[in-house]
């Protein structure tokens, strides 16, 4: 389905659920989530059916993120359901990876093809604190399981911080030379009530080519990626350079994405927000899959024409990244 600027709008990013099993600095607050009703949060059934509708308008790709995806019941029945409809081609999870080797054969099992693990350094100590108590353990193991099962091209996300992960750089650019990993250095975002952190900690991604002079530039395969890919010579893995802020991809952003709380977002950086849960939820609804397509055309139609997010100064948008879905 097209918007009204041409775009083709194909992706969905499903956030499943707001909870996680860590707090990391730039994307929760210290104290956690706040304590919700359950029926605030849509069911694994009305998200199945927000997927089916927009399949039916041409979206074919899904992500599963959230908050931690990992820790909500029932998802490996999700992914198996989404993995089966026919117009679905791509299913991907975006993981903390603390539970991957527990989880990462029937995530092989149900279908799903693709994972992005977040590692932002290879440090115990260092993460340990990023993350406000994680075991860096876990993570580890939880990598070999997704490769041993499998899940490859495995992509690990690093967020950049400034005094934080520069000093890593190298060790994460290594990782692509003898595995089938991508490696992507993501800007941080200064979103909700953890945006202090991002303009404190903010380094570009200019900062990875500075430090690795033997990057050279290869087709990113698929057109809408935002990521810009490097490979260092004879390399199994890519290296990537996702920059929503020093340069913004907005042109080709063929992406809307759906809260747990049961919103449609059609851009992470601006606070319009579409409710469907109250559409997924109206009992005098006779038809509801009209009424679904309905709010996901108007979500798609929404979409701007690029996001306001230009310095570090602009205005961060109300939900912290764990609420919308990284
Ligand atoms: N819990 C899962 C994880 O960490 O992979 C999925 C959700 S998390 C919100 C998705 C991605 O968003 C992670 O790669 C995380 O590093 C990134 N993220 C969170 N807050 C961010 C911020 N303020 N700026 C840039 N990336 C951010
Ligand atoms: Fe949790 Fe992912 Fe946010 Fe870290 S980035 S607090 S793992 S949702």
């Amino acid at each position: 389905m097209k918007d009204g600027l041409g775009r083709n709008i194909n992706y969905l990013r499903i956030s499943v659920t707001d909870r996680c099993n860590l707090r990391c600095r730039y994307c929760m607050p210290e104290e956690g989530v706040e304590k919700r009703d359950h029926g605030e949060i849509l069911t694994l059934e009305e998200i199945f059916d927000v997927v089916k509708a927009c399949t039916e308008l041409g979206i074919d790709k899904i992500r599963l993120t959230g908050g931690e995806p990992l820790v909500r019941e029932g998802l490996i029945g999700l992914i198996e359901k989404i993995t089966s409809l026919r117009g679905i081609k791509d299913v991907a999870l975006t993981t903390n990876g603390v539970l991957l080797k527990k989880y990462a054969h029937d995530l092989r099992e149900a279908g799903l093809k693709r994972i992005n693990i977040s590692l932002d350094t290879m440090n115990g100590t260092k993460y340990e604190y990023m993350t406000r108590g994680g075991d860096i353990k876990h993570v580890l193991e939880g990598i070999d399981e997704a490769l041993r099962m499998g899940l490859v091209p495995l992509k690990i996300n690093t967020v950049l911080s400034k005094d934080f992960n520069e000093d890593e750089i190298k060790d994460f650019v290594r990782l692509t030379l003898d595995k089938r990993i991508d490696v992507r250095f993501i800007e941080l975002m200064p979103l909700g009530q953890t945006a202090d952190f991002a303009s404190e900690h903010y380094l570009s991604n200019t900062a990875v080519l500075e430090k690795f002079k033997g990057l050279e530039p290869v087709e990113a395969g698929d057109k809408s990626s935002p990521a810009r890919y490097y490979r260092l010579p004879g390399a199994l893995g890519r290296v990537g350079l996702i920059n929503p802020i020093s340069n913004r991809f907005c042109s080709s952003c063929n992406r809307i994405r759906l809260t747990a709380d049961g919103k449609l977002k059609p851009c992470l950086h601006s606070d319009k927000e579409i409710d469907i849960k109250g559409v997924l939820r109206d009992s005098r609804q006779n038809d509801k899959y009209n009424a679904l397509w309905k709010a996901v055309l108007k979500t798609i139609q929404s979409k701007p024409e690029h996001h306001t997010l230009d310095d570090l100064c602009s205005k961060p948008v109300e939900r912290d990244m764990y609420r919308i879905g990284g």
